[in-house]
């Protein structure tokens, strides 16, 4: 340790410590201009300049090591008039009047404190930038003082390189590359360039419009299921900014476009503010005290007439761990059946089988933390980039230091592009690839044989298996070159620790299971588990999606995701109630049963099935015979619209507190920053009255969300010692047995859930049915885009709209020319199942005889063409494979 003073208070820092970081820990504040914590220390700005005893020269404090016995002083005639050199300088070309529109930014408050003012304006042509074009970033470069912080961030955190110097000496500027505006520009909007400026030469609109936050508040993101941690900046009762908190440990200061930015839906005008009851075709408010009688009674009516398995329940992934734990709850102990299921059905359901059946834990093995301590990352059907954006950028980064990167996909991503081999499969054959790169690890004795004699079994009956599946089996099945799957498991098996981020792109199929069991083969084989920067995580969907099944949203699974079998005495002692005995059914087994007119009610929670559930026309067939539809969400969506009979409004993700559960097992706080409109309210609330209607008060007589996280850790005993006075100082990851406990990043270190090897699998190939015939020659494949989210019911409501308008259908160049069709041309897709209309574009990322859509727009619709496939062990649909035909519109 180093023991030096600064302005004459005394400390003792490791080496490595800058002037600046020692002097933040002794609370004596520095003026920066050019500093950002984010950023790679450059000097550039020399605002930050000091006093060290027996020192010629200043010192800049950020970039300043510290020696053994340094006296620093920060103040003194010197450093002063040092610094206002500096900002006479930088403030020479300056607007005045920027100063009292934000006054708080930090280059305003320190002209103010050292009494520099700006001088009169002479503009140069690169200061008279001005951009308004994007719906989120104002630019004004008569506010650049040439930090080069916007560049310096866009290119060592997102990695995107928009920012580049415009202009000479000391008129230099800063414009977006590669267009001529933001908007035109490869800018992905996350808004760090903005958050960093320190001038607001770029700005957030938001603020512009409805002035700057006079609160905030910490939560978490409500998009994807990476958990970023951010602050939501309030005026009065509206969100007005939201900022990156900076010592988020999965998001570490970063948001993307939907966390940053895609706000506005909590304050849509179209919210629906009252319970409503549905009479005819009209929609009738309601009070609650009305509502809460009316469902309960039309429940008690049909349990009476047509007994417990006539009722199902879902959960809601857009809903917080309490709200689901909950709604099984309720399901369980007042509707008395195990009909309860969520969202996660139809994406990482084969992900928490799989894990489950070969590892112990159906969850993510490591953490995000380990990005940065992996060698080499294979990245299988999944396109972080757009649909994690905060794990990707933390993904390209690492590959940009020098990290090794394998990208199995049938498109180019942006991933791929980055990729040292990219396998771009056929759509649906996931399992022969994965089995043949378990094949030539295999034979060309890749394998970890330590990894293998101590931690894992059946490995003789599976190198006899494997055996049978060469790259070039494989290579007719998926239309990848045998060497190419030979580079790639080299490079895998080779590059130790190597770490496997999985999506729906592994999971959304028949073999969906047995995907992901491919997957821990492999990690087995090469004794990529138990360590940092090795294991297989899935990339999940949805904020909560790991939290609502994990909380028993799962017909087959109680909280803690433990069977209902071996949780039932453990369950029917803390609720004291009895469980039903009757298995339950799943998503799609109670769409099957509704398609057999013997589901009666469903109480679909923050979870539009009508909308999302494949194969539209028979999931609306089976829906119509639903008697009682109980919709429960922030809008009117397509379920409530075309089926619902009762709609409970319910409050959005800053509307309440409660927590979520991220990707990688972390539970993290929710806090209410904004009141709910109307009558809204929070979804635990709800099912909690008409649980007291129906004459369980006691049992649901919760009165915080804190509350149901008691008994959550009480029921639940690797999360006992998550508490929300814990909370408050940051997630953890479970599990996590009693408050002593840190969490633990890493499973399986020394054994599996208490078993000391995990099994091999055998997996023989399962074709899909979508089979390409001379009726539909092409196979459409199904994904996410950065600016919109699942059903765009948020998104579609903020100018995300703006960024991405609408879905399209991507096709290559070459079968655009061949069928005749251009750029943005309405054209019909045709599957098994139905049709659709949509924009094509051309899109050199997709391959010739396969398309690519996303399913966001209602306009579209396109689970109008997914099919009837389903995972083989979990009943996931398979909507990563669709066989279709193209043709003209007709009468265009
Ligand atoms: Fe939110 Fe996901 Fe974006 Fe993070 S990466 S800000 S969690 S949508």
């Amino acid at each position: 340790m180093l023991t030096i003073s600064i302005d004459g208070k005394s400390g003792s820092f490791p080496s490595g410590t800058t002037i600046l970081a020692a002097a933040r820990a002794v609370g004596v504040e520095i003026p920066t201009l050019c500093h950002d914590d984010r950023l790679h220390p450059n000097g550039a700005c020399r605002l930050c300049v000091v006093e060290a005893k027996g020192w010629d020269r200043l010192a800049p404090a950020c970039h300043t090591i510290l020696t053994d016995g340094m006296e620093i002083a920060t103040a003194s005639p010197a450093v002063d008039e040092a610094r206002r050199t500096v900002l006479r300088l930088l403030a020479a070309d300056y607007p005045a009047e920027a100063l009292s529109r934000s006054p708080e930014k930090p280059f305003h408050r320190w002209l103010r404190h050292y009494g520099v003012a700006p001088s009169a304006l002479q503009l140069s042509t690169a200061a008279r930038f001005r951009d308004d074009s994007h719906p989120y970033l104002h630019v004004d470069m008569a506010q650049c003082i040439t930090c080069y912080r916007c560049v310096r961030i866009c290119d060592e955190v997102q990695g995107q390189f928009v920012w580049r110097a415009w202009g000479r000496g000391a008129d230099t500027r800063l414009r977006p590359h590669g267009g001529d505006t933001l908007l035109a520009s490869p800018c992905v909007s996350c808004g760090a360039c903005s958050d960093t400026c320190p001038t607001g030469a770029i700005e957030d609109q938001s603020v512009l419009r409805h002035g700057g936050p006079e609160r905030w508040t910490r939560t978490t993101c409500p998009y994807c299921g990476t958990g970023c941690e951010m602050l939501l900046g309030t005026r009065g009762d509206r969100i007005v900014q939201i900022m990156p908190a900076l010592d988020a440990p999965v998001s570490k200061g970063h948001l993307c476009v939907k966390g940053r930015y895609a706000f506005e839906f909590t304050h849509s005008p179209d919210r629906v503010t009252d319970p409503m009851i549905r009479e005819g075709r009209e929609w009738r408010p309601v009070s609650w005290e009305e509502v809460t009688r009316h469902v309960a009674s039309r429940l008690r009516e049909i349990l009476a007439k047509h007994g417990t398995q006539s009722v199902g329940m879902l959960g809601s992934a857009r809903g917080t761990n309490e709200e689901n734990y909950v709604a099984q709850k309720f399901a369980r102990v007042v509707l008395g059946t195990n009909n309860v299921d969520c969202c996660a059905r139809v994406c990482h359901a084969p992900t928490a089988a799989a894990m489950k059946h070969m590892l112990g834990t159906g969850a993510a093995t490591n953490c995000f933390d380990d990005v940065e301590r992996a060698a080499a990352f294979l990245i299988c059907g999944c396109n972080p980039t757009e649909a994690h954006p905060i794990v990707g950028a933390r993904i390209k980064q690492a590959v940009l230091r020098g990290a090794r990167l394998i990208v199995i996909d049938p498109r180019e991503t942006e991933l791929a592009r980055h990729a040292e081999v990219h396998l771009a499969l056929r759509p649906g054959t996931n399992i022969p690839l994965l089995n043949a790169l378990a094949h030539v690890i295999c034979e060309e004795e890749l394998a970890d044989e330590a990894a293998l004699r101590e931690r894992v079994r059946d490995v003789m009956a599976f190198r006899e298996f494997i055996r049978g599946w060469p790259p070039e089996r494989a290579a007719e099945i998926c239309g990848v070159p045998a060497e190419r799957i030979r580079a790639a498991a080299r490079l895998y098996a080779g590059s130790p620790p190597a770490m496997a981020f999985h999506g729906l792109g592994m999971t959304e199929h028949v073999q969906g299971t047995e995907g992901v069991m491919a997957l821990v083969n492999l990690a087995l084989l090469t004794g990529n588990f138990g360590k940092p920067g090795s294991g297989v995580n899935p990339l999940r969907g949805q904020n909560n999606v790991q939290g609502s099944a994990h909380m028993g949203c799962e017909p087959g699974k109680l909280t803690g995701y433990v069977s209902v079998e071996d949780g039932r005495d453990a369950f029917e002692a803390a609720w004291s109630a009895p469980l039903p005995r009757a298995p339950g059914l799943n998503l799609m087994q109670m769409i099957d049963a509704a398609g057999r007119s013997e589901l009666k009610a469903l109480w679909a929670i923050g979870y539009d099935v009508a909308f999302t559930n494949p194969d539209t026309i028979r999931t609306h067939a089976a829906l119509e015979t639903v008697e009682f539809v109980i919709v429960q969400d922030l809008f009117f969506n397509e379920l409530a619209n075309r089926f619902g009979d009762v709609f409970l409004p319910a409050a959005s993700p800053f509307e309440k507190d409660g927590t979520f559960m991220n990707s990688e097992r972390r539970v993290q706080r929710i806090r209410q920053a904004v009141s709910s409109p109307g009558q809204a309210r929070p979804d635990w609330q709800i099912v909690c009255d008409v649980a007291a209607e129906l004459g369980h008060r006691d049992a649901f007589a919760f009165r915080s969300a804190e509350e149901i996280w008691e008994e959550v850790r009480y029921v639940w005993k690797a999360g006992a010692g998550i508490s929300y006075a814990r909370l408050e100082h940051g997630g953890l990851q479970w599990p996590c047995p009693d408050e002593a406990h840190p969490g633990t990043t890493i499973l399986h270190v020394d054994s599996f859930a208490g078993e000391k090897t995990a099994p091999l699998q055998c997996l023989d190939f399962v074709p899909s049915l979508e089979v390409q015939n001379s009726e539909f020659p092409l196979l459409l494949t199904t994904g996410r885009t950065l600016y919109q989210f699942n059903a765009g019911t948020m998104t579609m409501r903020t100018p995300n709209r703006d960024l991405r308008q609408t879905d399209t259908l991507d096709v290559s160049r070459e079968d655009a020319v061949r069928l005749g069709f251009g750029e943005g041309e309405i054209v019909r897709v045709t599957s098994r199942q139905g049709a659709v209309e949509m924009p094509l574009h051309l899109d050199p990322r997709v391959k010739p005889g396969e398309l690519f859509a996303t399913f966001h727009a209602g306009e579209t619709g396109l689970n109008r063409l997914t099919g009837q496939g389903r995972d083989q062990v979990v009943m996931t649909p398979e909507y990563k494979v669709v066989a279709v035909r193209l043709e003209k519109r007709p009468g265009s």
